[in-house]
């Protein structure tokens, strides 16, 4: 479970979409949007931002914020740090890295978008978003998030 919910402003949507693989609610709002606007929307979630500027002016209206270096392991590692969220892909609550909509498990033979014929033959269970339609499956990009995840975690442990 993500008990945190998030506004993230930063790295082109790159963090906003590990966020919500890892099951937190997070929106993702453009860095060029109004600082107003970026604060609004940040009402009741937390703002992910590298906008130091921004971060002040966050904490003077009461919003909560976190800010993050550049890099995407640094930042995750910090957010697990100071905001709880955890460094494990769980299907079950993982959400839409397009649209942050929670995705449904589902088998082979209800996969109804066109894929390729190997993936489908070599994948029993695959993840699909009933938001925006798109399919995801256990294939070499989750296997290489997994390594991410586990460097993520060494940091995380340097940061205590
Ligand atoms: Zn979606």
């Amino acid at each position: 479970m993500c008990d945190a919910k998030f506004l993230v402003d930063s790295m082109g949507g790159k963090l906003a979409k590990w966020l919500r693989l890892l099951g937190c609610d997070t929106e993702y709002v453009d860095p060029r949007e109004e600082d107003s606007l970026i604060l609004r929307s940040s009402i009741g979630r937390i703002l992910v931002t590298r906008d130091r500027e921004l971060v002040k002016r966050a904490i003077n209206y009461g919003i909560k914020v976190v800010n993050v270096p550049e890099r995407l392991e640094e930042a995750l590692a910090i957010l697990s740090a100071s905001a709880g969220v955890r460094l494990r892909i769980n299907p079950k609550e993982s959400r839409c890295p397009f649209c942050n909509t929670k995705l449904d498990i589902i088998k082979r033979a209800q996969v109804v978008k066109e894929l390729p014929r190997e993936v489908l033959r070599s994948h029993i269970k695959f993840l699909v978003c009933p938001s925006c339609g798109n399919v995801f499956w256990f294939g070499t990009h989750y296997w290489n998030m997994l390594k991410t995840l586990s460097k993520v975690k060494k940091k995380r442990r340097s940061l205590q």
